[in-house]
């Protein structure tokens, strides 16, 4: 599946997000592609009902690694789909890095995700360092075999993979289309071994990292890239419309 899924971080009002999301269901009628947008925790109720009879669907950015109960200011996997919301981003590289979320952190969350009825956008990607001592590859695998290769072939049906070099994110530094495709189709390849060919080949796997209305194209054209997540340009209509035209 083709997908482009925007991610607002911890940007935009409610207003601002309704605001956004209004103009977004206006332009996205009958997309060539999945369109998601993670929107943050407390404006999911509304952008959902707001977008509940157009094909844009509608993502939290987080959901918390233990089912229910005390643990304050958390919200759970059932609480977000209660809201209408459909998909999941987990292992953000922002959530590992600031919120140390570790592997065994991350196959909870993914595990009560799937069991919850949400599908799963599972980020990975390698720090700049890894990228410069040629460890992406490795640093990819890990994070695969860390938290959802556990999963079976049934619940990896709601996961779609976005990789993400860290070094890409919201800098303005993009992968070129070449060393993008090359670790897709290493992604890939990893998922063959685990689920095989067929399930890998049906596999929706994005690219994000400073992804936007210029470069979008160039990107989706690479047979192993099957659309975009999106940071900074999702944060304005246009730009983000403009991806979408593009996959
Ligand atoms: C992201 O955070 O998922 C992302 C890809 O951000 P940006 O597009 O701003 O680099």
């Amino acid at each position: 599946m083709k997908m482009v899924a925007g991610n607002w971080k911890m940007n935009k009002t409610l207003q601002e997000g309704v605001a956004l999301a209004t103009e977004l269901k206006e332009a996205v009628k009958n997309p060539n592609c999945a369109v998601v947008i993670g929107t943050p925790f407390i404006h999911l109720a509304t952008v959902a009902e707001l977008l509940k009879d157009s094909p844009i669907a509608v993502a939290a950015e987080n959901c918390a690694d233990k089912e229910k109960g005390a643990y304050t200011g958390e919200v759970s996997a059932a609480m977000v789909r209660s809201t209408g919301a459909e998909y999941c981003i987990l292992g953000h590289s922002e959530r590992r890095a600031y919120y140390h979320e570790d592997y065994a952190i991350l196959r909870e969350k993914t595990q009560l995700a799937l069991a919850n009825g949400l599908k799963v956008i599972f980020c990975i990607g390698e720090v700049k360092e890894e990228r410069e001592a040629g460890k992406q590859n490795e640093v990819v695998k890990a994070q695969l075999e860390g938290s959802v290769f556990n999963l079976t072939a049934e619940e990896w049906k709601n996961v779609v993979l976005a990789y993400e070099p860290v070094w890409a994110i919201g800098t303005g530094l993009t992968a070129t289309p070449e060393q993008a495709q090359e670790i897709h189709a290493y992604i890939r390849g990893l998922v063959a071994q685990r689920y095989g060919q067929e399930v890998a080949d049906a596999t929706t796997i994005l690219y994000g990292g400073s992804c936007n209305e210029k470069n979008a194209a160039e990107l989706f054209a690479c047979p192993d890239i099957d659309g975009g997540l999106i940071g900074g340009a999702a944060l304005v209509a246009e730009k983000f419309l403009a991806i979408i035209a593009a996959r």
